[in-house]
């Protein structure tokens, strides 16, 4: 799934490209049903048409497409979406919206698991209200890390991978991040003391901050706004290693459940 640094290279690529166009015809594949929230496909086409794109920030892992007329279009691409820039037309197999501007240039939303959602609102906090914080923002500091985890037993992994704790973050990362900072997932959020949640602020902040330098990770399907992949997937140290050596110590990466999903780790330099 697209995390934070895949949505901000889609978004630090989009923005000079789109930004003053305008979407002059929409259109959402009869086979995505729910791709478009809280109203019918013909009426966000019929309601977006028109509109010039403003401005394209991000919140979490939702790219927000601020329009004229006080209007926001809001695009989470979940698992297997992407949002592709073409001047030469779509070309994905999975395409299930497209979004021609004024400019001959074309928005190509391509969703193989159809599991992707738009909005078109005027108040973004319907959709974005309850995230958390931007983790490289700078109101993000060690001390909030730590107030938000001594909050909470859940393990450390879930927390950070919890949206409305912080924004973003999903199973690579969260991985990479508590490698980093010598942290075992499975360990309670509560339990990690100061000294390890001021090492995890900053462990979070350098993974994220290389993956943008990568242009994001693509083990399965993230492809950037010219379909491209990253390339931060051959710089992992844990995720996805199961067996493999860590690179500090030698020791096999482990592989468990926390919270439902896959986790790495290593046994020997996170404690
Ligand atoms: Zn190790």
């Amino acid at each position: 799934m697209p995390e934070l640094p895949e949505v901000e290279t889609i978004r630090r690529d989009l923005a000079p490209r789109i930004v003053g166009r305008t979407v002059v015809e929409a259109w959402v594949s009869p086979d995505a049903p729910r791709l478009v929230q809280s109203e019918t496909a013909d009426s966000f086409c019929h309601r977006l048409t028109g509109h010039t794109i403003k401005e394209v920030d991000r919140r979490g892992k939702y790219l927000l497409l601020r329009l004229d007329g006080g209007f926001t279009w809001i695009v989470h691409l979940r698992m297997t979406g992407g949002l592709i820039h073409a001047r030469g037309g779509c070309s994905s197999g999975f395409l299930r919206a497209r979004f021609r501007l004024d400019d001959g240039s074309e928005l190509c939303y391509a969703d193989m698991r159809k599991l992707g959602t738009m909005w078109l609102v005027e108040d973004e906090s319907a959709v974005v209200g309850k995230l958390g914080p931007e983790p490289l923002g700078e109101a993000f500091t060690p001390g909030e890390l730590r107030g938000l985890l001594a909050r909470r037993s859940a393990p450390v992994k879930a927390v950070l991978m919890d949206q409305r704790a912080v924004a973003g973050i999903g199973n690579i990362y969260a991985d990479e991040a508590l490698f980093e900072a010598g942290i075992r997932p499975q360990k309670a959020a509560r339990r990690v003391s100061r000294k390890a949640a001021e090492r995890l602020h900053g462990a979070m902040r350098q993974v994220l901050v290389e993956a943008l330098g990568d242009r994001g990770s693509s083990f399965r399907d993230y492809v950037d706004a010219d379909g491209e992949q990253g390339t931060h997937q051959l710089r992992v140290k844990v995720f996805r290693r199961t067996g493999e050596p860590c690179y500090v110590c030698g020791t096999a990466i482990r592989r468990v459940k926390v919270g439902g999903r896959s986790t790495h780790y290593c046994p020997k330099c996170q404690r």
